[in-house]
């Protein structure tokens, strides 16, 4: 069902907040008589409804909006209506309960919140690349004052939106938008009152780092890889802080600007913080990056953020090995790596490699047994330790020339 070909199009409404899903708006209806509409699948692949929610009596309640496409009216219960407006115009001004047994009264729209974006003010520009979840363009979002802003859209695309999908796209933003820091993308939110589904977040001009890696390699010095690991570091450690896993640390999920590098890509990062300190994965069968991956995570399948200590160690290997090889691990198939890995192998350091980088990454980072590994925190310590090395070296040397 498409919101805009309706009677009274009420995706302007500031009550109307297109697909969010349940876990998003029960949150939102916090006081008594609080209410929202929205769109969900009542019942799989049976089309998106209209449902209006509302909190009553301390409990939310979804009320599914029949609309009967021959007379074009819209009800609840006895009454119809025009439009949805109309419907909501009602209940508000003579506070007649939504259903009788309910008792349900619409007191307080629950306006959008800012990260509910509408479509009509994203404008999409020049196609970026592309990933597990569709396009990526650069764009232009306009915001409620006005004004303006460079952005990166990721457009959803294959299949058609159901409510286990918007619900995955929809947790990506949740955990997104909690993130500020200058190593971590900026989330400004998503696009959900139609397909296609859009998240909208910080620009990052230098795309991934891979590829910025194997296009520049030769050209990246020593102490900049250096300075991207410790950026790295820095927005894992900042994760880790916020009880998150990010699960698929890579150079492939890292973006570069002005030399420096953001962690991206949210799209597997679980937030543990009402659980155990670890994530079990449930669907065993699902597309893993197999060489990114810890001994104990190929073993038993669940995360911890000590597997992204782990992971994070594969990283530093790539930004120091490219370009000279496409993906960890060379020359091993997946397989290989997957049952060597478990039994103990680790790979050899780039040559490039200073040897306390190298000591990071396989004395803190790869021992077969988690709690031998440092945490984020102690990483990134490592590594503020030789930045500040290396600018002193720096400084020396400057002058010493100046002296000269
Ligand atoms: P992803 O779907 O996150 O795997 O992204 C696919 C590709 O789109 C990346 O490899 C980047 O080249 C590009 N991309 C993703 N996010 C951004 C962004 N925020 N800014 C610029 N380019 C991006």
């Amino acid at each position: 069902m498409s919101t805009t070909s309706q009677a009274g199009n009420y995706e302007t409404e500031e009550w109307f907040h297109g697909m969010l899903p349940r876990e998003d708006i029960n949150k939102l209806l916090v006081d008594q008589g609080h209410f929202l509409v929205r769109m969900t699948e009542p019942k799989p692949n049976q089309g998106m409804r209209l449902v209006l929610s509302v909190k009553w009596n301390k409990k939310p309640h979804h009320f599914i909006v029949n609309h009967d496409t021959h007379q074009l009216k819209y009800y609840i219960e006895r009454y119809q209506f025009d439009t949805m407006a109309d419907l909501i115009q009602f209940y508000i001004t003579r506070k007649v309960p939504v259903t009788e047994k309910s008792g349900a009264l619409l007191l307080t729209p629950v306006p959008r919140q800012d990260w509910e974006l509408h479509h009509e003010n994203i404008e999409l520009g020049k196609m970026l690349g592309e990933g597990a979840f569709g396009a990526v363009h650069a764009g232009v979002l306009t915001l409620k004052d006005g004004t303006s802003k460079k952005v990166a859209v990721k457009v959803h695309k294959g299949k058609a939106i159901n409510k286990e999908l918007i619900r995955e796209i929809c947790k990506e933003a949740r955990t997104m938008r909690r993130y500020k820091h200058p190593n971590v993308v900026a989330f400004y939110g998503v696009a959900i009152e139609h397909e296609p589904i859009m998240l909208v977040m910080e620009l990052i001009s230098g795309g991934s780092l891979d590829s910025y890696l194997a296009k520049n390699g030769n050209m990246v010095s020593v102490s900049e890889r250096i300075s991207f690991s410790f950026d790295a570091a820095k927005g894992l450690e900042y994760l880790h802080d916020r009880s998150c896993i990010h699960r698929d640390v890579a150079a492939r999920n890292c973006l570069v600007n002005d030399g420096r590098v953001k962690l991206s890509d949210f799209g597997l990062s679980r937030d543990v913080s009402a659980q155990a300190k670890a994530y079990k994965l449930k669907n065993l069968k699902q597309k893993l990056p197999i060489r990114w991956l810890s001994p104990e995570t190929l073993i038993t399948a669940s995360y911890t953020f000590k597997s992204d200590v782990f992971s994070f160690g594969i990283l530093i290997w790539e930004i120091f090995v490219y370009p000279k090889a496409s993906e960890p691990y060379p020359g091993m198939t997946a397989a290989e790596v997957n049952a060597q890995v478990k039994a103990g192998y680790r790979m050899e350091a780039p040559e490039n490699m200073p040897s306390a980088v190298k000591t990071i990454m396989v004395q803190h980072c790869w021992p077969q047994d988690p709690d031998e590994r440092w945490s984020m925190t102690n990483v990134r310590k490592g590594f503020e330790e030789l930045v500040a090395c290396n600018s002193s070296k720096k400084s020396r040397m400057q002058m010493r020339s100046e002296m000269a």
